[in-house]
């Protein structure tokens, strides 16, 4: 690693890098970053970069602040835009967080990742794929620069020009993205109004988590300058499709697909039915963390292609988990109810571990419902043992307590802290009185 440090530092004299940006996840999923002059490069890759935890949200107290930013040198990235200084430009880092004493710090959803894929190898298995499909809204820039609740066009699923008037943005933003080296499979408009879907190879748990968090920067940032605001959030707008972030997920071994087997009649081998099983178990529990917003549950209501069951499906996408067609390296499970507000990391280390307690306690799947399951009656669903997901945050929040696999998958720390940000949140939202109420209710009485 002392050769790739040489080339990073020849890399930032050649194209001319003036700052250096370190940046970290925090507990809510946000992009944090210290920004220092290239002149540090040396002390960063030497994992000397100390900064102050405790003015980060969900970090730790005064007493406590001096962590440690360790990057990690296959995030080495230069941003494409220049400086507006002339030709020289920023570059970054991906940064996992440390304790003053050299232990990886518990409250770094990154390094928890991590943690939980040492889990796996001990399971026997060598990596864990996903692959994202983010989708998120454009609304125009009112003449302040503010972001307007206008949309930016009326396009529909797969629309053209001129409905799509993002298609310069979306465009751009592609570009952007191939030029720091994602490879793109598709990007289109999506059902709703004014809504978009890029989607790019799937990779290795951690990277794949990466690329999330580079994507959503990009994305704003491109956004801004076709004077359109990006926004994340899955329900901007009542009555109309919601935006999700499904997770394409597979477990390797060596290379090979561990999902896939030639010799079943559809192609799934058990350790599929398996992990398909312990993702059903424990949905209750990390809904809160693939649902983590208030308003994460207004996505997940029915009518809008996003989950509200907690069933498996080979075909149908109102189910919780879907199992796309491909088979042989493509062969995957599809998890529908993850929107682009969850921190990737600490979702992919809690379906992670809902995965694999369905393969070490060799639990098996109940059967496939092929069928609509925003039709069925609750009798039907009753019948079929089909439970809902949580309504709220607070209801997934109870059962998140009440699931000792997942609150494990979290670790104890960020466990405490990410109830407690989540629980003010929602004490906040319940005492606040809603646009909703006074419509119905002021005049009313
Ligand atoms: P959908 O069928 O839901 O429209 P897409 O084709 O849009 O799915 O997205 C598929 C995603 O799954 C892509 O990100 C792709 O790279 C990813 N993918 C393909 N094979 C695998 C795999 N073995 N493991 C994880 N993700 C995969
Ligand atoms: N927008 C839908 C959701 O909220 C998903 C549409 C799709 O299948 O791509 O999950
Ligand atoms: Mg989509
Ligand atoms: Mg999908």
């Amino acid at each position: 690693s002392s050769n790739r440090k040489e080339e990073i530092k020849k890399e930032a004299k050649e194209r001319n890098v003036r700052f250096l940006r370190l940046m970290f996840t925090d507990i809510d999923g946000v992009i944090k970053n210290v920004e220092v002059p290239i002149s540090q490069l040396d002390k960063v890759m030497d994992n000397e970069m100390a900064f102050d935890g405790s003015s980060i949200d969900g970090f730790v107290e005064i007493d406590q602040s001096d962590m440690k930013l360790h990057p990690d040198l296959d995030t080495w990235l230069i941003f494409p835009w220049e400086l507006e200084s002339g030709d020289s430009r920023i570059a970054r880092f991906i940064c996992d967080v440390y304790m003053p004493s050299g232990e990886p710090f518990k409250g770094d959803p990154r390094s928890n990742l991590k943690r939980i894929l040492k889990e796996m190898e001990h399971l026997g298995f060598t990596e864990f794929n996903l692959g994202p499909e983010p989708e998120f809204f454009l609304f125009k820039l009112d003449e302040n620069g503010n972001p307007s609740k206008n949309l930016n066009d009326h396009g529909g699923y797969f629309d053209l020009a001129p409905t799509d008037l993002a298609e310069n943005c979306r465009r751009d933003i592609v570009l952007e993205l191939e030029a720091l080296g994602f490879e793109i499979e598709a990007s289109h408009h999506e059902a709703a109004p004014g809504q978009h879907e890029i989607d790019w190879k799937y990779a290795n748990a951690v990277e794949a988590c990466d690329n999330i968090q580079t994507f959503k920067l990009i994305v704003k940032t491109v956004a801004r300058k076709h004077g359109l605001h990006a926004t994340f959030m899955p329900k901007p707008i009542e009555n109309i499709s919601g935006s999700g972030m499904h997770f394409n997920m597979s477990l390797f071994k060596d290379g090979v697909n561990a999902f896939y087997d030639e010799s079943s009649a559809d192609g799934l081998s058990t350790t599929t039915y398996q992990f398909i099983a312990g993702l059903l178990d424990h949905a209750q529990a990390y809904t809160a963390i693939c649902n983590p917003i208030i308003n994460s549950y207004k996505r997940l209501t029915p009518g809008f292609e996003a989950p509200v069951y907690v069933a498996w499906s080979e075909t149908n996408r109102t189910p919780l988990i879907r199992v796309p067609s491909s088979r042989g390296q493509s062969t995957r499970v599809e998890l529908r109810s993850v929107d682009p507000t969850a921190n990737p990391y600490l979702a992919l280390a809690v379906l992670l571990k809902a995965g694999m307690m369905g393969i070490s306690e060799a639990k098996s799947a109940p059967k496939p419902i092929n069928k609509n399951i925003y039709n069925m009656d609750q009798f039907e669903r009753e019948e079929n043992q089909i439970q809902s997901l949580p309504k709220t945050i607070a209801e997934a929040l109870e059962a998140l307590k009440n699931d000792e696999t997942i609150i494990d998958a979290l670790g104890q720390h960020i466990f405490e802290r990410f109830v407690a940000a989540r629980e003010a949140d929602w004490r906040k939202y319940s005492t606040a009185v809603s646009q909703y109420e006074m419509d119905r209710y002021f005049k009313l009485y």
